[in-house]
């Protein structure tokens, strides 16, 4: 499967029609092997001019050697990568228009921030003035204060280092930057800054931003575009509402955090949740054709307190056996059976008495989602 421009995405007036942007990159079939181990799986990939594409996947997914591919550290085995059009598989990573800033960030220690940020227009020949002038233009785009040119880059802390790499990086101009996993050893509270950032320096240069994380919740935040990889294969790309709102297998649905998935199976002309206990009748929003048996998934968010089972299409009595706090919002787990269903709600909705009992626990059919089983 190619993953290309999607139609929703594109200008489809008969009139004005545009042509379709030349992706910046295009991935054609791309695998990477490692003495017989399938690292990189297949990908075909359009990466579009100016997007934020992020790519999640677990740890091992893949999602390094795709990103080294990019930038010319490894060579595909298979396939092709274009550059706007131009092959550039063999191409050097100082060859091409791309730069990239990873977690350890590789600044020169013992070096200021300036000179950090400088070094790659000093390897350009650019004169000392302008060197300077531009070193302090980078500083402010990356919120940092000019008065950090003189300072020691060691001195700094991470959030400011992680500033000066990525104004490095800006230093050198390039149309394409990627980003593995450049947060993940930052604290909470600064990741989350960060990544916000991040997201506005995106918008204010127009570069091509290509990140990878392990954290969809950092995917979620920043990025244009989310592609899932599962064991080197690519499994879904869309924007970050399609991925959650839309995943198309059970295991982007049970990637992108807490859900409830359950098995449902085809029994006489109506569907049944595949649980012990009190049968679960379902309304489905649709089953799949010609399928005997489908994975059904309801977010936590979607699920709700019933007085009446006639309140939703689909109701389940079950026991509160938990109740969590996650800050402005509250989790419950229900038991029904063998089964065990996430109610969460914001706090201000909170249900009043909640805390044990029996419950009747209840979603609409076109809150779920139907997946292949
Ligand atoms: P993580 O999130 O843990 O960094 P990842 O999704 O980035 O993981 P990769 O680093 O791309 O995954 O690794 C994918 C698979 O390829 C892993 O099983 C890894 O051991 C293997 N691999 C990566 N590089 C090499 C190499 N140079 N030689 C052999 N195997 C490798």
């Amino acid at each position: 499967m190619t993953w290309t421009n999607e139609p929703d995405r594109q200008q489809t007036g008969t009139a004005t029609m545009a042509k379709p942007a030349l992706p910046v990159l295009q991935l054609v079939g791309v695998s990477k092997r490692f003495d017989g181990f399938t690292a990189v799986d297949d990908i075909s990939l359009d990466i579009r001019e100016g997007e934020f594409l992020t790519i999640v996947g677990p740890s091992g997914s893949g999602k390094t050697t795709l990103l080294r591919m990019l930038a010319g550290l490894e060579q595909p085995s298979d396939g092709n990568i274009t550059l706007r059009g131009t092959l550039i598989n063999d191409l050097p990573p100082r060859a091409r228009p791309t730069c990239l800033v990873f977690q350890s960030l590789a600044l020169f220690p013992h070096m200021t921030v300036g000179r950090n940020v400088e070094f790659p227009l000093k390897a350009k020949g650019v004169a000392a003035a302008i060197r300077k002038e531009r070193a302090l233009e980078l500083l402010r785009m990356v919120r940092l204060p000019e008065s950090y040119y003189g300072k020691n880059v060691m001195t700094c802390s991470g959030g400011e280092r992680q500033r000066v790499a990525l104004a490095r990086a800006f230093a050198y101009d390039p149309d394409v930057l990627f980003f593995d996993e450049p947060l993940s050893a930052l604290d909470y509270k600064l990741k989350k800054l960060l990544e916000k950032e991040l997201k506005d320096l995106h918008k204010e240069s127009g570069k091509t931003f290509v990140y990878i994380t392990h954290s969809l919740e950092e995917a979620m935040v920043m990025s244009d575009r989310i592609g899932v990889m599962r064991a080197g294969k690519l499994v879904q790309v869309g924007s970050p509402e399609a991925i959650y709102g839309a995943p198309q297998t059970r295991f982007v649905a049970e990637f992108l955090g807490e859900v409830n998935v359950f098995g449902a199976s085809l029994e006489g002309t109506g569907w049944v949740a595949e649980t012990s206990g009190e049968p679960i009748r379902l309304v489905l929003p649709k089953p799949l054709a010609g399928a005997s048996k489908a994975a059904v998934v309801v977010r936590p968010e979607y699920m709700k307190f019933l007085a009446d089972p006639g309140d939703a299409d689909n109701a389940v009595r079950g026991v509160i056996y938990n109740e969590y706090s996650l800050g402005s919002r509250i989790q419950y787990q229900v038991r029904a059976g063998d089964r065990v269903f996430l109610v969460e709600m914001s706090r201000a909705q909170a249900r009043p008495g909640a805390g044990s009992g029996e419950v009747l626990i209840g979603w609409n059919a076109a809150d779920a989602i139907v997946v292949e089983a």
